[in-house]
């Protein structure tokens, strides 16, 4: 089975779980181990950003969780994807915050908000770790944090990521230009032709009807290898309750009704009730993808100097991951 039937597969069984690196999480060593912890979960895709030292580092990963499966008790049946992440201007996945010195107070509200340990003690963002979730403004009454986009050469990039090991793209379009979407969707699918393609949307500037009009448009241009990554509240992760959830299932369900053929995913807020949620809802997707709640489980432990070689802390890593796979697989 090639690899596109092979994740046709798994999406057609409800068995795809996608742990989301980061599209603006630009640090080799954290993709390694969360990689290498969620394949031996059983996640089956990593996404990741368009950068190729990620992807190498996204590679390393996936090579550890082989090597050490057996030694830990576990199989790996089908070796997860990488998915590279893109995004256009004004969309908050590309986003990169910054704080004005000459306006912040130092008050530190914004420094425990961080779940990505983004910002120091002297107040500056490690544009490395920062993912732009604006959790950090959030807590800034004096307006200091700004944002400043960071989008790369999609034809310099990717092309280099594909050669790096990556195999399926995701396009982040939460904005409101149709133009300058399909533009980009064009792009992309002419690099990609042989696996799946993912468009992540959200209805923070669409109505349901445009929402539906540019997933149409998509499907033109893609055909059966289109996902659709339905994002209730982007990044809006990290609690694990059933409202964190609900529009990640509201979504959801406006685009199954639509009948458009697409593969569907539920993102944006996804914790350990998403599966559940869409299961009392009887919604259908084909795939959750967690990436806020995901990274943030494990965190205390991969973040460990002695992480890497220490068989008993991966253990309690793949253990704490594993759970949240399980419940999200049907
Ligand atoms: S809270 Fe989010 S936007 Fe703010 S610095 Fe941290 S990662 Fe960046
Ligand atoms: S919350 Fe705003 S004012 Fe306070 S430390 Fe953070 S950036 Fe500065």
């Amino acid at each position: 089975m090639n690899r596109y039937d092979q994740l046709k597969k798994l999406m057609d069984q409800c068995r795809y779980f996608k742990t989301v690196c980061g599209a603006g999480n630009e640090d080799p060593q954290e993709v390694r181990r969360l990689t290498m912890v969620y394949a031996l979960a059983g996640a089956c895709s990593m996404d990741v950003s368009a950068n190729v030292d990620v992807v190498k580092g996204a590679m390393q990963g996936l090579d550890t969780a082989e090597l050490l499966a057996e030694k830990l008790g576990k199989t790996i049946p089908v070796r997860p994807y990488i998915n590279v992440s893109v995004g256009l201007k004004g969309d908050p996945h590309i986003r990169k915050a910054r704080i004005d010195k000459d306006i912040c107070t130092q008050c530190g509200n914004c420094l425990d908000k961080c779940l990505q340990d983004a910002i120091d003690d002297n107040f500056v963002v490690a544009q490395q770790h920062c993912i732009g979730c604006g959790k950090c403004d959030e807590q800034c009454d004096v307006d200091a944090i700004k944002y400043y986009d960071k989008r790369v050469n999609l034809q310099e990039i990717i092309p280099e990521c594909l050669a790096s090991g990556a195999e399926t793209l995701e396009l982040h379009a939460i904005i409101a230009d149709d133009d300058a979407v399909m533009a980009d969707w064009k792009l992309l699918n002419s690099m990609l032709k042989d696996n799946y393609i993912s468009m992540c949307l959200d209805r923070h500037f669409l109505s349901d009807v445009h929402l539906l009009d540019r997933i149409q448009r998509a499907y033109e241009i893609s055909g059966d290898r289109l996902i659709i990554q339905a994002d209730g509240i982007p990044m809006g992760g990290g609690e694990d309750d059933y409202k964190s959830t609900l529009q990640a299932i509201a979504i959801a369900d406006i685009i199954e009704k639509s009948g458009i053929p697409c593969k569907l995913l539920a993102s944006g807020g996804t914790n350990s009730k998403t599966r559940e949620l869409a299961r009392l809802c009887g919604v259908h997707v084909h795939g959750v993808s967690i990436g806020t709640y995901a990274r943030r489980i494990v965190k205390h432990i991969i973040n460990r100097p002695d992480f890497d070689d220490n068989l008993e802390l991966i253990g309690q890593a793949v253990q704490i991951a594993e759970q949240l796979v399980k419940v999200n697989i049907a």
